[in-house]
């Protein structure tokens, strides 16, 4: 087995693979709530399609109503009319033909609200109509974007088969007891398992690094760690000699 330096630069090439692995890990694993957000979204807008259905169907519903009021109105001014010509005294046709009048001016009335109502259903079918047609749209858009999403997916899981045959080839240069070790952090760590110093500081936590570290690590004989974040430290600029 190779040197320890030799070894660092291995598992610097081994966390570069790594942290691509780890953020296109992590993307992938927010496609589930993003597609369930965007079916959520869908349903949220088709809810509010059936309120318009619903709106339009109240109104026909009121519209029913007042013509079957409509209809008694008439019946029994009809009714009235009928009986007019049976009675016998002057003052029972008078109060008769005042009820007559009476109903036929509360049928009028329901006759307008019918002319109203059949106005409002117009309205709320044009704009159930044009709620159609922009949830269709947006329909569209949905899908556009699952579908997107869902190729990213695939595109991700096709660079994750590189990486991980990379990983593969990588792996041989490194002493197998450094291994777990480097796995551990990386887990712990957000996926930063080694990092260089720089201006004497971790590249991982920014904690100030004594220089006899930086001796230590100069030193090669021990894997060296940060002492605040426990990532593997190495020197950037210390070359494979
Ligand atoms: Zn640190």
């Amino acid at each position: 087995m190779q040197g320890l330096k030799t070894q660092l630069h291995n598992l610097v090439k081994l966390q570069t693979v790594d942290t691509e692995i780890y953020m296109l890990k992590r993307e992938k694993d927010a496609v589930p709530d993003q597609i369930n957000a965007i079916d959520a979204a869908f349903e949220q807008r088709k809810q509010r399609l059936s309120e318009f259905d619903k709106a339009a169907l109240e109104l026909q519903k009121q519209k029913k109503d007042a013509e079957l009021d409509l209809g008694s109105k008439e019946a029994s001014a009809k009714k009235l009319q009928g009986q007019l010509y049976q009675l016998k005294t002057n003052k029972e046709y008078q109060t008769m033909l005042q009820q007559i009048q009476g109903t036929k001016a509360d049928a009028s009335v329901v006759e307008d609200k019918i002319l109203n109502l059949m106005d409002q259903i117009d309205a709320a079918k044009v704009a159930l109509e044009k709620e159609k047609q922009v949830l269709q749209q947006e329909e569209k858009v949905f899908i556009e974007q699952k579908n997107k999403l869902q190729a990213r997916v695939k595109e991700i899981d096709d660079r994750l088969c590189v990486l991980e045959a990379s990983r593969t080839q990588i792996m041989p240069g490194i002493e197998p007891r450094l291994l777990p070790q480097y796995q551990r952090i990386l887990e712990n760590r957000d996926g930063l398992a080694i990092v260089s110093i720089r201006n004497s500081c971790c590249g991982g936590c920014n904690m100030n690094m004594p220089p006899q570290v930086i001796n230590l690590i100069r030193m090669y004989e021990r894997i060296i760690t940060c002492e605040v974040c426990n990532r593997i430290l190495y020197l950037e600029d210390d070359q494979i000699s």
